[in-house]
């Protein structure tokens, strides 16, 4: 019986080439999503800060084969995603990905990932925000998981829709001369994933958070997560006569962006930015070591500094 089964298989016409091609190249079966928890956590954080308008990211990961069975399995790691930037241009229903800014940053996140960890990582999907009472995908959403899945090479594609209502409670007091004010605010939110099958339906997954087989990502420097910033702190420089040479990495070794700069008639100086930079002081690199900038302020640039020193 079993001989015979085969047998009839095997006398099923070869496809053409284009068709081969075209073919899913994903077995339509088992994935295993695994997802890590601080995932879950940037998204319903990301979600919940923003009020009322939609906001998403991407999710970044690996894919590896399986081979069990006949049709081997994929194993999706989802490791990391960019939280929303400045640039994302959300409104009230819809929200564009990979469309200015945006885009840019999780290109060059995925980058800097890529080159930092040796991981073999891929843009897995992408994540956003509905309001509350309209939990699933809708059908813009599945036609954006159709369009990215076939544009896509790392074999499969993600949507995740968070829904999150920030809890908010406010109580004011007054006693005399005094007057109290009390903010308590607390983030939770659902996360739903759904898979693109190559050419059919977003289909609900079954995720499983894992914290400990899987490898957690470092956090993205400043000049990543704002290149804004970045540009800006390179172009102020420029115009104030210095050339500058950028190294993404720290003479103490911790993740940030030193900067060697040059001019003409002066001596050359260099400047460490650390991962939170703009919100932690920039240090001169001296004989001694390195020295924090006094009296920084965010709303400084690197080129305040140096024009300071002058
Ligand atoms: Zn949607």
């Amino acid at each position: 019986m079993a001989a015979r089964r085969l047998l009839r298989r095997r006398s099923r016409p070869t496809p053409t080439a284009e068709a081969r091609r075209d073919r899913p190249r994903e077995p339509v079966g088992e994935a295993t999503i695994l997802v890590r928890p601080e995932v879950l956590r940037s998204v319903v954080r990301a979600a919940a800060s923003e009020d009322l308008r939609e906001t998403g990211g991407p999710l970044i990961g690996t894919v590896q084969r399986s081979w069990d069975g006949a049709e081997g399995r994929l194993i999706v790691a989802v490791l990391a995603t960019v939280p929303p930037g400045p640039a994302l241009n959300g409104r009230i229903s819809s929200v564009a990905m990979g469309k200015g800014g945006d885009g840019e940053r999780a290109a060059s996140a995925l980058r800097w990932w890529r080159d930092t960890t040796g991981l073999e990582l891929a843009h897995l999907g992408d994540w956003h925000r509905h309001l509350p009472g309209a939990p699933g995908p809708s059908a813009g959403d599945r036609l954006t998981a159709r369009r990215m899945r076939e544009a896509s090479s790392a074999g499969v594609w993600l949507t995740a829709v968070v829904v999150s209502e920030p809890e908010r409670a406010k109580s004011f007091e007054v006693k005399g001369n005094l007057g109290r004010a009390t903010e308590l605010w607390s983030a939770a939110g659902e996360v739903r994933f759904y898979r693109q099958i190559l050419g059919g339906r977003l289909l609900p997954i079954r995720i499983r958070l894992e914290p400990a087989a899987i490898p957690r990502l470092p956090a993205l420097p400043w000049h990543v997560v704002d290149p804004v910033r970045f540009a800006a702190e390179c172009r102020l420089l420029r115009a104030a006569g210095y050339a500058t040479e950028v190294h993404a990495a720290t003479p103490d070794g911790r993740p940030g962006v030193t900067f060697r700069l040059r001019r003409d008639g002066a001596d050359p100086f260099t400047i460490v930015t650390a991962s939170r930079y703009p919100r932690e002081a920039p240090a001169a690199m001296g004989d001694r070591g390195l020295t924090p900038i006094r009296g920084w302020s965010p709303a400084r640039f690197l080129a305040d500094v140096v024009e300071a020193k002058r």
